[in-house]
């Protein structure tokens, strides 16, 4: 059985009811492969594990690609966009401004202004980025719509990327944020909740529920200062997915039954905001393909390697160099050898001139010949935007949404 929700036919591996194998001879390779169905039953899995009336939001960083956009923007309640780039694509789907809310550190004044025209929700890093808008909206002569991100006291306890505790480049530590209220209160912004978001990449429900209590609670004492009504409360989210051998799914119905009192907690203290979670990976990454095309088959001094026509340059995350301590390999398969008994072991290595561009350390294949596919799993996000695609000259990966 593939990972994700990927159907075998035979020896073919299929993806939305189509070969791989036809969609990369039709489409050419490097190829990154999205499923739609799969991307819509993940959402109607999360709406129906978790309590009524929660925000789903999806964090468009982790797949940009338009028609991936547009077609959870007709499934979510918001998006999330962190640049006037994303803030773009995030209208060009039709997503009303009502429902974009724009985070990120660095906003410059060109981001702020186009994020207040539009009518964005634009999280506030900083104090700083917080008077530069007051006077980009007074300018413009509105009220630019505005959330408090806040630096949580407390630290996520397992992650893959902590974004929250500590000292960060991200939001605004939780114990200045009642001084920076009482500020706001007095600028041309209109004040709607908070956005709080602990760290990503989270296999762990107990981790994940405990997060969730921390911020829920959290985002009820900040609001105790609110200037006016808070509105509005994004949770964050950081739900993960595995990628590796030994790691394992998350439960999201524990998640879910776990949030429902911790909802109705944060509802009674802000009865007129609405709860939100924002997810990236969660929704798109099971979700996509990586296809490349075996280019080149070689023994070096016994060991055999199979040289692909793909490479970090597409997938950075692939290779272990996005943000992973030690290389692990991502599920690879053989697209049309699916099932078949592994017969040889083989280092699978990208086209790029250095030893960093590796997608797979000693995987156990059935023989593979040069022309043969080389499929990977979990690759739906952080990939072919992630990636430095113009290192080394290649062309871009095609994209495709069947
Ligand atoms: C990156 C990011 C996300 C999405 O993270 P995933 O791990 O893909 O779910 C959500 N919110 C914020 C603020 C982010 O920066």
């Amino acid at each position: 059985m593939p990972p994700g929700g990927f159907e075998v036919r035979g020896a073919e591996l299929m993806a939305g009811g189509r070969s791989v194998t036809e969609l990369a001879g039709q489409l050419g390779t490097p190829l990154y492969i999205y499923d739609r169905r799969q991307i819509a039953a993940r959402v109607r899995e999360l709406r129906a594990a978790m309590p009524a009336g929660l925000g789903l939001h999806y964090a468009i960083k982790a797949n940009p690609m338009p028609e991936v956009v547009a077609h959870l923007a007709a499934l979510v309640d918001g998006l999330d966009i962190a640049s006037a780039g994303e803030l773009e694509r995030a209208l060009a789907a039709g997503v009303s401004p009502a429902r974009i809310s724009f985070a990120g550190p660095g906003k410059t004044d060109a981001e702020l202004r186009a994020a207040a025209l539009a009518g964005v929700t634009i999280n506030l890093e900083s104090a700083g980025e917080m008077r530069r808008l007051a006077v980009i909206s007074e300018g413009l002569g509105l009220r630019a719509r505005v959330a408090i991100r806040v630096n949580p006291l407390f630290e996520l306890r397992q992650s893959g990327m902590r974004m929250g505790g500590g000292p960060k480049q991200f939001g605004v530590d939780e114990e200045q944020v009642p001084a920076l209220l009482v500020e706001l209160a007095g600028l041309p912004l209109e004040f709607l909740g908070f956005h709080i978001f602990a760290g990503s990449q989270i296999l762990n429900d107990d981790v994940l529920i405990d997060c969730l209590e921390k911020t829920v609670d959290l985002a009820i004492r900040l609001s105790a200062n609110a200037p006016e009504t808070v509105r509005y409360v994004n949770l964050g989210g950081g739900f993960g997915i595995p990628y590796f051998p030994g790691e394992t799914a998350i439960d999201i119905s524990r998640i879910g039954a776990a949030l429902g009192p911790l909802l109705e907690r944060g509802r009674a203290a802000c009865p007129d905001a609405v709860f939100a979670i924002e997810l990236g990976r969660y929704l798109v990454g099971e979700a996509g393909l990586y296809v490349t095309r075996v280019v080149d088959r070689k023994v070096s001094r016994g060991k055999t390697f199979l040289v692909t026509d793909g490479g970090l340059h597409h997938h950075l995350a692939l290779s272990g160099n996005f943000g992973q301590v030690i290389r692990k390999n991502y599920p690879l398969a053989i697209a049309g050898r699916m099932g078949m008994e592994a017969t040889e072991t083989a280092d699978v290595v990208g086209c790029l001139c250095t030893p960093l561009d590796r997608l797979g350390d000693n995987v156990a294949l059935p023989e593979t010949a040069v022309g043969d596919l080389v499929v990977v799993f979990q690759s739906g996000a952080y990939g072919a935007s992630a990636s430095p695609s113009g290192f080394l000259g290649h062309a871009p990966a095609a994209e495709v949404l069947v």
